[in-house]
Parts: C-alpha cells; sequence; structure tokens
C-alpha cells in the first residue's frame, strides 16, 4: 500500500525523522485558516499517489493566507497524471540551501535491502540514476544488522554529503531505517531531504510503501487505507478475504492458485482479440480450498461488476477436488439465486475431474457452460462477453 506525502511525513514524525508542520485540507477555504494558524509563509501540495507534483504545478508556494487560499483553489482538482487531486497539504515553508535525496528499498532481484543516497537531491531522481548512475550511492544493507550509526555514516560517505551536515544526515538515516524495518515498508523515499541555512536537516517530501501482508502487525495501517479512492469493489472483496484486482475488461475471471489466475487472464486476452478485443474484467484467485461459501463470494462480487458480460471460472481440481469445487458452483449459484444473470463458462480439471463434470452436468444450470480445455473455455468467455455487450 503507497501512502500519501502527508501520511508518510507523520510516519516520520512518529519515529523521531524531522518533519514541519503541516495541515490536511480538501477546500481553499480550510487552506487559508490553516496557513492563518502557522501564520508563516506556506507551501501548498497536492496530495496524490504519483511522483512530479512540483513540476505538474501541484506544489505552490504562499506568502499569506489569502494566497494559500487561492492556491489551494488552483490545485484542488488538478489532475496529476491521471491522478485528481482531492486533498492539499498547507504546510511551514522551509529555508532551503541543498537538497538531498535518501531512500531504503527491498532489492527483490539482489534478495537485499538497499540504501540509495545522494547529495544531489531534488526533482528528478530518476533521471540522475539514468545520466550519471555514479553520482547515486547504492549501498546494501544486510536485513540482521541493518543500519546502525556507523552504516548510516558508510551511506553519508557513498552519497558524498557535505561534512557540515554529515552527523545530521547519518542521525537521520539511522531513524529513518527504524521507520522502515518496525512499520514493515518496502520503500522509504525522502525527496528532497533539505538543509536549511541553519544546517538543519528536515524531511520535505516521503514517500513510503507498506508491505500489506505484514498489516496483522499492524493494525493502525487500515486507518491508513483512502477509502474515497479505493474501488468499492476491490473493498468488498477485501471485506470478504477474496485476493481480488479490478482490472478494465469484460471477461469475470475465478481461478484457484494466483499462477493459474494469471495465465487466465492471458489466455482470455488473446482469446479477446478474435472476440471484439474483449479482456479480462478483474484478477480473482480463490486459493486451494475453495469451499461454496468462497465461490459464491467470489460469483457474488464478480456479478455485480457491471463491466462484467460473461465469467470464466477455470479450476484446477488439486487438494479440493473437481467434484467439491462442482458442488461448489452450484451451491454458490442457488445461494445467488435471481443474482446470477451473467453466463458463466466453467473448466475443470485435475483431481475426480470426471465426477465434478457429471455434477454439473447433472444440475443443469441454464447459465452454465462446462468446456473441457482452457483455451476452448477462454475462446468461449470471449465470445460471450463480446454478444453480451
Ligand atoms: P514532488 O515534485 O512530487 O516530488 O514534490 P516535492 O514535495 O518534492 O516538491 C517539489 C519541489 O518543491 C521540491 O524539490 C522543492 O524544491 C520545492 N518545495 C517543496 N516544499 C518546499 C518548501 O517548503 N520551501 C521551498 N522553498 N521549496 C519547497
Ligand atoms: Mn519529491
Amino acid at each position: 500500500m503507497d501512502l500519501y506525502e502527508y501520511q508518510a511525513k507523520e510516519l516520520f514524525a512518529a519515529h523521531n525523522v524531522p518533519t514541519l508542520p503541516g495541515t490536511v485540507v480538501n477546500t481553499p477555504e480550510d487552506a487559508e485558516r490553516a496557513a492563518a494558524e502557522y501564520d508563516t509563509a506556506v507551501v501548498v501540495k497536492s496530495q496524490v499517489k504519483i511522483g512530479g507534483r512540483g513540476k505538474a504545478g501541484g506544489v505552490k508556494f504562499a506568502k499569506t493566507a489569502a494566497e494559500a487560499k487561492e492556491k489551494a483553489e488552483a490545485i484542488l482538482g488538478l489532475d496529476i497524471k491521471g491522478h485528481i487531486t482531492r486533498k492539499v497539504l498547507v504546510t511551514v515553508a522551509s529555508d532551503i540551501s541543498e537538497e538531498y535525496y535518501v531512500s531504503y528499498l527491498l532489492d527483490r532481484s539482489n534478495r537485499t535491502f538497499l540504501a540509495m543516497a545522494t547529495h544531489e537531491g531534488g526533482m528528478d531522481i530518476e533521471e540522475l540514476a539514468v545520466e550519471r548512475p555514479e553520482a547515486l550511492a547504492k549501498i546494501p544493507v544486510d536485513a540482521i544488522k541493518g543500519v546502525d550509526l556507523a552504516k548510516a555514516k558508510e551511506i553519508v560517505e557513498a552519497g558524498r554529503f557535505p561534512a557540515a551536515v554529515a552527523d545530521e544526515v547519518a542521525d537521520v538515516l539511522v531513524k529513518l531505517w527504524e521507520t522502515f524495518v518496525s512499520e514493515d515498508a518496502t520503500l522509504v523515499e525522502v525527496n528532497p531531504l533539505v538543509r536549511d541555512p541553519q544546517d538543519k536537516i528536515v524531511a520535505l517530501d516521503g514517500k513510503v510503501t507498506l508491505d500489506e501482508n505484514a498489516g496483522f502487525r499492524h493494525p493502525g495501517h487500515a486507518d491508513l487505507v483512502d477509502q474515497e479512492t479505493e474501488n468499492p469493489l476491490e473493498a468488498k472483496a477485501k471485506a470478504l478475504d477474496l485476493n481480488y484486482v479490478k482490472l478494465d475488461g469484460e471477461v469475470g475471471i475465478i481461478g484457484n492458485g494466483a499462477g493459474l489466475v494469471m495465465s487466465t487472464l492471458d489466455v482470455v486476452a488473446y482469446a479477446g482479440e478474435k472476440h471484439g478485443n474483449v479482456k479480462p474484467a478483474n484478477f480473482l484467485d480463490i486459493g486451494g480450498g475453495a469451499s461454496a461459501e468462497v465461490m459464491a463470494n467470489g460469483l457474488d462480487v464478480i456479478l455485480n461488476d457491471t463491466d462484467v458480460k460473461s465469467v470464466f471460472v477455470n479450476v484446477f481440481g488439486g487438494i479440493t477436488a473437481c467434484d467439491a469445487v462442482a458442488n461448489g458452483i452450484v451451491k454458490a449459484l442457488e445461494l445467488l439465486g435471481d443474482k446470477a444473470t451473467k453466463p458463466l463458462v466453467v473448466r475443470l480439471d485435475g483431481n475426480n475431474v470426471v465426477e465434478g463434470r457429471q455434477i454439473l452436468a447433472d444440475a443443469n444450470h441454464p447459465l452454465v457452460t462446462v468446456v473441457d480445455t482452457m483455451d476452448n473455455a477462454a475462446d468461449k468467455a470471449a465470445e460471450l462477453a463480446n454478444v453480451g455487450a
């Protein structure tokens, strides 16, 4: 889960990483009030989960409260690379002498953590990484040893930070590592980390990605989820404990096992090329033990997606055999009753496949078509989605 800048900086502050005070608002009037309370120049910043806000006109300086209102008016509603600004952060403006860059991330390809740092921070770190990679220090961090003061000093030296701020940057790096580990983050990035004229170091921007698989250890993280912009079907699926991702096509997909579902998406997209370019409408993995209830929950989410024109149920019987899955589908359709309105193409294979197909044949449900192979089933589902369009 990606956080907004203001949320990232709240986590930083909780771990004693220096930040400046700020207030999140969603109207120009509230921006004015917030600025008036700080009684100093402020910066009004678009809160969207995408970088490059500064360049897109989403970060504006305001000398007075009246000006903060104007700037908020201009930024609220602003579209930044497809992300509409619904909230702005009104934050105390800082005098900047220099801008630096620091981050920690999970480096999957090297199976380790990585610290990245440079005294050349500011807006275009991606550009720097491509054009002058030697200017961006990359230091592996051992998961067990982490970042103590000695390691932090190594990062500071590699990033060639000025001597006058070396100790303070090292101190911030230790606290950022504490944030990274204790919040179970996979990314913590500060760009810019600034030096002010008094040589104070402050995190002016923050980007944090939290590991949702560790969510059970952090009851507080649930509050960071953005209810307003979360897709309602994804929210419903999450509440039902389903592994669901909404996509923008027309063929609803249910399968057991993430790998099978991924390949089902590919096969459906390929089949769709012959049927009006229909595409998968979602990813849904109902997992190994697909009970009737889980199948019903999954179908309920997918059938409530108005984009869905047909559904492809692709199951490989393993620990849960095909007869159990077939019973699950039949019971799910019973449970859903009139709510089930779209054609279902079912492909069953694996353990007890003969019994499973027999159960579906006996049920003889008008919406269900059983197809033997994955390719043919994908083709049928794509064809039905195209007809229904
Ligand atoms: P981003 O463009 O989405 O990464 O947004 P940032 O929060 O990093 O802001 C972009 C740039 O705006 C920074 O690199 C700074 O140069 C500038 N900026 C942001 N906040 C302040 C501030 O409080 N004072 C000053 N002088 N500049 C700021
Ligand atoms: Mn930034």
